[in-house]
């Protein structure tokens, strides 16, 4: 038997950093709004949001050279690199207003400076690198990138990359001493503490089960409470499905049209860890390197400086592999269940011509322990396995749609796919993500509240400043934003 709870405003569905975003951003905008949240495990943050399960990168295209294409003419296209990194301005200021205001307690807990850096060997790399930072140094948002070829002041910026390297080819390095680490767990966690002093309610082992619409535009939402089996039906104006990898099989069952042709493809990750002080207090960097043939861009090899539960690691990685659930706690029916009459020939179109990525996973999956460590010397020559260890990352479930591009095109990116009126919204995919959750639910708050936001527009340009400007084409207000950023955030 299931019981009508009364109707609420807003219901959250999952606890990672997306439902901690919109749930904030929502407070801060609309204080009256009455919202629900609901998570299927007992804390926030335990899947991709968890501090393991992802690789903490503060992404603002300072290191990360997938954001930046090589046109046919051997010009750079930059737009994305700039892109990216306004998105990350937008997160920082968020944040910083928040600390601000006291809602958000020692940001040293979440947020740490550690300079991001992109790493190349060989001639044409070391060209593309020099010509892509020359690029990139005109504009603002990357005026303090840094380049260097020579070997020994390579040393001096990351000892452990040049430590018994005997190899005599060519290679360049940048350095933005601007770059961050971010514990995106210790962050959510913060911000549902501050839901719950707001009046919140937080639903820790409760799974949504299902989600109709009824003809009065009304959600009921199903909701099984997992340590009594009880199960309830909420009524809501507004859901958010941020239910990471299971956004999909949720956004199925609400049976709204912009849910049909829309497919999902999981990839696990692993990340090689070391934590023997001796070893991580030589590296203070995040540094990527460039993409082998076929690999999705989020397996873009980098070697980077975490600070994970008090303490310093180094991981690399991601090595990416196939599970097919669409969580890490998920289960291996996840792939089967999710493909539907509607979306089939969207899956099988993206199966054939996805012939790259497949054959780059089954080579990915085939790597042994051993094979992994000689991936990690060509950033660490001396490094030995048994300082290293293999820990399972997060589950991506990459979204698969018919585009312009032909049916069943891969999708990279973030999808917020939103009902036409508004009262339903899911988030899809993964990337760049964590970094960029603050626009990203500002533009779903935009689409999904129409009347009321440009009410709100005020406000958030109290909150971040800003907003509905180009920090790239601003100096003036990049300087300013960013003295605030440093000291709140305190990441100077
Ligand atoms: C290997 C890897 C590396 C990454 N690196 C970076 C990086 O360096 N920088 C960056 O910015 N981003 C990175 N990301 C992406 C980032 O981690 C994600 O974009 C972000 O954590 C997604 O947050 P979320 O809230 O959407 O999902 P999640 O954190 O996955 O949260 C979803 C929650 O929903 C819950 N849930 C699921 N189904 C239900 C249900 N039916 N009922 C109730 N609750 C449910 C889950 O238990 C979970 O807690 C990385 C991701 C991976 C996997």
């Amino acid at each position: 038997m299931s019981t009508i709870h009364s109707k609420t405003d807003v219901i959250l569905i999952g606890g990672g950093i997306m439902s901690a975003t919109l749930g904030t951003l929502l407070k801060e905008l609309a204080p009256e709004k009455e919202i629900k949240m609901f998570e299927r495990l007992s804390t926030p943050a335990e899947e991709s949001t968890n501090a393991w399960n992802n690789a903490g990168t503060g992404h603002s295209a300072l290191c990360e050279l997938n954001y930046t294409k090589e046109n046919k003419d051997g010009s750079i296209d930059i737009e994305k690199a700039i892109k990216i990194n306004e998105q990350f301005q937008i997160s920082k200021q968020f944040w910083s207003h928040l600390v601000k205001k006291g809602q958000l307690d020692h940001p040293e807990s979440f947020i740490k400076p550690v300079p991001h850096m992109s790493f190349v060997q060989g001639v044409k790399n070391v060209d593309f690198l020099k010509r892509r930072v020359k690029q990139l140094n005109k504009n603002v948002l990357f005026s303090n990138m840094e380049i260097t070829d020579n070997k020994e002041k390579i040393a001096e910026w990351t000892p452990l990359i040049m430590e018994g390297r005997t190899s005599h080819v060519p290679m360049a390095i940048t350095y933005d001493k601007t770059g961050t680490d971010v514990n995106f767990s210790a962050l959510t966690k913060k911000l549902f503490d501050n839901l719950a002093d707001k009046q919140v309610e937080l639903n820790y082992k409760h799974q949504v089960e299902d989600l109709k619409q009824r003809k009065d535009g009304v959600w009921e939402v199903k909701v099984k409470d997992l340590t009594s089996n009880e199960v309830k039906i909420y009524e809501s104006d507004f859901v958010f499905i941020g239910a990471g990898g299971a956004s999909l099989p949720l956004l199925q069952k609400t049976g709204i049209k912009e849910s049909k042709h829309v497919g999902g493809f999981p990839v696990s990750g692993l990340f090689l860890v070391c934590r023997d002080e001796a070893i991580t207090k030589k590296h203070l960097a995040k540094v990527y390197g460039k993409a082998s043939v076929g690999a999705p861009p989020m397996s873009v090899p980098h070697l980077d400086t975490r600070y994970i539960d008090g303490k310093r690691t180094l991981l690399f990685g991601p090595f990416a592999g196939f599970s097919p659930k669409f969580l890490k706690t998920g289960s291996n029916m996840d792939l089967i269940k999710s493909v539907k009459p509607n979306n089939i020939i969207t899956m099988l179109s993206a199966g054939v011509k996805e012939i790259n990525l497949t054959k780059y996973l089954i080579s990915q999956l085939t790597l042994s322990n051993e094979e992994r460590m000689e991936d990690l010397r060509t950033f660490v020559p001396n490094a030995k396995s048994e300082d290293w260890e293999v820990v399972v990352a997060g589950q991506r479930v990459q979204v698969i749609k018919d585009t312009e591009s032909g049916k069943g095109t891969l999708q990279f990116g973030t999808e917020v796919i939103t009902s036409e009126d508004g009262s339903l919204s899911a988030l899809l995919g993964a990337s760049p993500g964590a970094s960029t959750a603050v626009d990203i639910m500002l533009d779903l708050l935009k689409r999904c509240y129409k009347d009321e936001f440009s009410n709100w527009e005020g406000k958030i340009k109290e909150i971040i400043p800003s907003f509905g400007q180009r920090l790239s084409e601003n100096e003036a207000l990049y300087r300013q934003v960013n003295e605030e950023i440093k000291q709140n955030l305190k990441i100077d």
